[in-house]
């Protein structure tokens, strides 16, 4: 078994689907590498079946259930709800190295040399480009680090409400310090890119790694059209968002017995 692996979080059957086409995203592009799933109770079994079939291991984490340092914290922070359950990829202790990927990103072409990167390795936000962005990192799974991360979030929040504020804090030094731990903005390249900097993304595009629907853009919220096999998109972001329907048409919903339309957003 390997000691490094791909880490993903899904809370919800919605972001299961987004899950699924990443895990095939990474197959497609010959990862050597091991995909994990952390799922929540709320995840239907039917969904847990399709990432069992994909993933080498599906964790559920019940953030309640888990530590006392957990549960106290959570209880103090109610509004960071999913952003303890993202922190909880630290706790993957079997492994040696991790990369988190949200489940709204899609993996292009290879990118296993990630793996040479040390924690905390992220590309920037394009927000605010001292800061990283939480979608893609690099990290090192420690049971002493989940309790830290928890004990930072209960003392001090997160100045965005969620898990990028509470990393950039603790990881404060990611702006200032070792520059190999700024990641290319290829391997987080955040829809706002697509029309913020177009000359830009039409002159690096095609050495981008892995796409990541930030914001309300979610891939499998769009309009897909059957006949023609195309999704209804704005035009900047037509082209990633078929690349995500082409892979969820061939390799994820000719094996869902479910009807899409019983997969609520919850
Ligand atoms: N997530 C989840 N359920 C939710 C919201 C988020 O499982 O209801 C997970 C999922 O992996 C997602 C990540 O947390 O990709 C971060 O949330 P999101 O991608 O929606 O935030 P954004 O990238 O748009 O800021
Ligand atoms: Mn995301």
């Amino acid at each position: 078994m390997s000691n490094q692996a791909w880490v993903t979080l899904a809370t919800n059957d919605s972001y299961g689907l987004g899950a699924l086409v990443l895990a095939h995203s990474l197959r497609r592009v010959g990862s050597a590498y091991p995909a994990v799933v952390l799922i929540t109770p709320s995840v239907t079994e039917a969904m847990r079946e399709r990432l069992r079939a994909l993933f080498a291991e599906v964790v559920v984490v019940n953030v309640l259930d888990s530590q006392d340092a957990t549960h106290l914290a959570l209880l103090q922070r109610p509004e960071l709800g999913i952003t303890f359950t993202k922190i909880h990829c630290w706790n993957l202790t079997q492994y040696e190295k991790g990369v988190f990927l949200d489940a709204d990103t899609l993996v292009v072409q290879n990118c296993d040399e990630l793996f040479e990167r040390e924690e905390l390795s992220a590309a920037p936000d394009v927000g605010w480009p001292d800061c990283f962005n939480s979608g893609v990192f690099v990290f090192k799974p420690s049971a002493e680090t989940f309790s830290n991360l928890i004990t930072f979030a209960s003392e001090r929040g997160s100045f965005d409400g969620g898990d990028q504020g509470l990393l950039n804090s603790y990881f404060s030094d990611w702006a200032h310090g070792d520059i190999k731990k700024h990641l290319p903005f290829l391997y987080n390249v955040t829809s706002a890119a697509f029309y913020s900097y177009l000359p830009a993304l039409k002159h690096f595009g095609q050495n981008l790694k892995i796409i990541h629907f930030i914001g309300a853009v979610k891939p499998w919220l769009q309009q897909f059209n059957w006949a023609s096999r195309s999704v209804e998109a704005p035009e900047h972001l037509r082209d990633f968002l078929q690349l995500w329907w082409d892979l969820f048409v061939a390799q994820v919903h000719a094996q869902l017995d479910t009807n899409m339309d019983n997969i609520e957003d919850d």
